[in-house]
């Protein structure tokens, strides 16, 4: 049998890409490895299941043996791949080797661990995947206090998420405002004006220094000397895209694996796409662009060698409490802002000399905007 098209990694990246395939060639031998247990689920839903009351199980859409049923493919789950051999196009388990056809890389981010002292780091919760939420719940049944570490967007909509799964909430990070890079001014401060309401209480400007286990659950001690009672911890500090494996095996990285339009890596046969992937220049954690990438690179694996586009992607970040679209200016790109409206409700725009509009940021009712202005929006890979 010739060696198969070889996808690493189960997420969305992982999955859609298989879909996408499997439209265009439902021959050639399709296999897909992941480190996780392969069940496929929506990733971003893990930031709604508290208010919803689902637990990891229900938020799992299928079991991976459905998945390869589906996919015609072989899934192999809780296996990790170790090494990448471009010169003899194999792959390594351990001391398996693993020969493919094409190699594409959909390995994802880490989270990012900040240093703490004390006796209680155990219990600091990343959550990015469905495993990691399994945990969490586990750990926070009964609980009653969280502190989440981070307040961008992720950890805001953990921050709006446990709060209506009726957790108390405080949120500490070292910013000025929520979602700082991302967010005008304006905008960040009605989303956290929202998420006072439901009772959560922000320290933006320190860190945590100490975590460490008190008579009553755990100490939390701020850099600003402010000490906070929590049951657990929720980090949320940010990814950072997995390219370790990538650089060992001599495949150009930058932020995450580099890739060209193609989502093509530096060495042939090896492709790149999800949050691990820096498409031409651009690293963008999100859904849609994968989506955008698994679309052209399956046609490049059928043999139709096809670049991949992205017109504009506006994020809708799942504060419910406010209400939150969001377009940051293309890199690059220089515009002054203006900002309407008040309270809960802000319709902040950036232009550029000229007029065009390149970003925005809609909050409240504002966000009833967003179709009218996604049509002036400048794409970001034209
Ligand atoms: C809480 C939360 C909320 C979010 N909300 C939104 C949202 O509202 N909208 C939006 O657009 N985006 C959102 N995102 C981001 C979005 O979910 C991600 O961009 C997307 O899911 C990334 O998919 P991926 O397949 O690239 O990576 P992952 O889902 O991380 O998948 C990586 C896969 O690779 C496997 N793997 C890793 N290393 C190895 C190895 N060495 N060997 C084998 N397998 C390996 C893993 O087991 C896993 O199966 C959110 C993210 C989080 C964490």
């Amino acid at each position: 049998m010739s060696a198969p098209v070889v996808i690493v990694g189960t997420g969305l990246a992982g999955y859609n890409l298989a879909k996408e395939f499997r439209k265009l060639d439902s021959e050639t031998p399709l296999l897909l490895i992941s480190a996780d247990d392969g069940r496929s689920y929506s990733k971003p839903m893990l930031s709604t299941g508290f208010g919803k009351n689902k637990d990891a199980d229900g938020l799992a859409m299928a079991e991976a043996g459905a998945m390869a049923e589906q996919l015609k493919a072989e899934i192999r789950t809780h296996t990790r791949i170790t090494g990448i051999d471009p010169g003899h196009q194999r792959l390594w388990i351990g001391e398996e080797a693993v020969p493919y056809r094409d190699l594409v890389l959909a390995w994802g981010a880490d989270t990012i661990r900040v240093p703490v002292e004390g006796d209680a780091q155990d219990a600091i919760f990343p959550i990015n995947d469905l495993e990691d939420y399994a945990r969490f719940r586990t750990a926070a049944a009964g609980k009653r206090r969280v502190l989440i570490l981070g307040a961008g967007l992720i950890g805001c909509e953990f921050a709006n998420d446990l709060s209506l799964g009726g957790l108390e909430v405080a949120l500490v990070a070292p910013c000025e405002q929520v979602m700082p890079g991302l967010l005008h001014p304006a905008a960040a401060a009605a989303v956290q004006a929202g998420l006072e309401g439901l009772g959560a209480r922000f320290h933006l400007g320190p860190v945590l220094a100490r975590l460490d286990r008190g008579e009553n659950g755990l100490d939390a001690l701020l850099s600003d000397g402010t000490r906070i009672a929590c049951d657990l911890v929720v980090s949320a500090v940010g990814l950072r895209p997995r390219t370790e494996l990538a650089a060992a095996a001599g495949l150009a990285v930058n932020r995450g694996v580099a890739v060209d339009r193609q989502l093509r890596t530096s060495h042939a046969n090896i492709y790149a796409l999800g949050d691990c992937a820096e498409v031409d220049g651009l690293n963008l954690l999100y859904v849609m662009p994968l989506m955008a990438c698994a679309r052209a690179l399956a046609q490049t694996l059928a043999g139709n060698a096809t670049a991949v586009a992205y017109g504009a992607m506006p994020v809708t970040v799942k504060t419910p409490v406010c209400p939150l679209v969001v377009s940051p200016p293309p890199r690059g790109t220089d515009g002054s802002w203006t900002v309407e409206g008040s309270g809960a409700d802000i319709k902040a725009l950036c232009r550029d000399a000229a007029g065009s509009l390149l970003g925005y940021a809609l909050t409240g009712a504002a966000v009833q905007e967003k179709l009218a202005l996604n049509r002036e929006l400048p794409p970001l890979l034209a």
